[in-house]
């Protein structure tokens, strides 16, 4: 739908594990993956986003048993505009993302309006005051 809302892919290249979200305390996501040793943590309650990531892997050499590699990280940490799970009927799958700005939850609900005859639910949560808000746009029984 729009930059950092993506579906969870859960494939072999990575690990994941659920913790309690930094912010609201909800069940969130990490997931840690092997190539990049990237962790991200993604809650889908509040949309907190962290993202750790080692910014000089390109400088290691392990042919070069000398070479004393000391590894630089970043941290991309990010307060959620909130998070959306939809169902599209028929289909079992839940689509699960956060909101990367302010201005998504109203797309999000024009989006499910638009579409509202392919949903079979839709929601998002957003944090006000301390405490996740639930929104139920479309909730129907197949
Ligand atoms: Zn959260």
């Amino acid at each position: 739908m729009e930059q950092n809302i993506e579906p969870v892919d859960f494939n072999e290249q990575f690990s994941f594990d659920d913790i309690d979200c930094p912010i609201c305390g909800n069940r969130a996501i990490t997931r840690f993956f092997f190539e990049t040793a990237e962790e991200q943590i993604d809650c889908y309650s509040c949309g907190y986003t962290r993202k750790f990531y080692i910014t000089n892997l390109d400088s290691k050499d392990d042919t070069n048993q000398e070479f004393e590699w000391t590894p630089a990280y970043s941290i991309e940490e990010k307060q959620g505009f909130g998070a959306y799970s939809v169902r599209m009927l028929h289909s079992d799958n839940i689509e699960v993302g956060s909101f990367a700005t302010e201005q998504s939850e109203q797309f999000f609900i024009e989006t499910v309006e638009q579409m509202k005859d392919q949903v079979a639910y839709a929601k998002y949560t957003k944090l006000v005051d301390g405490k996740i808000e639930e929104v139920i746009l479309i909730s129907t029984v197949e």
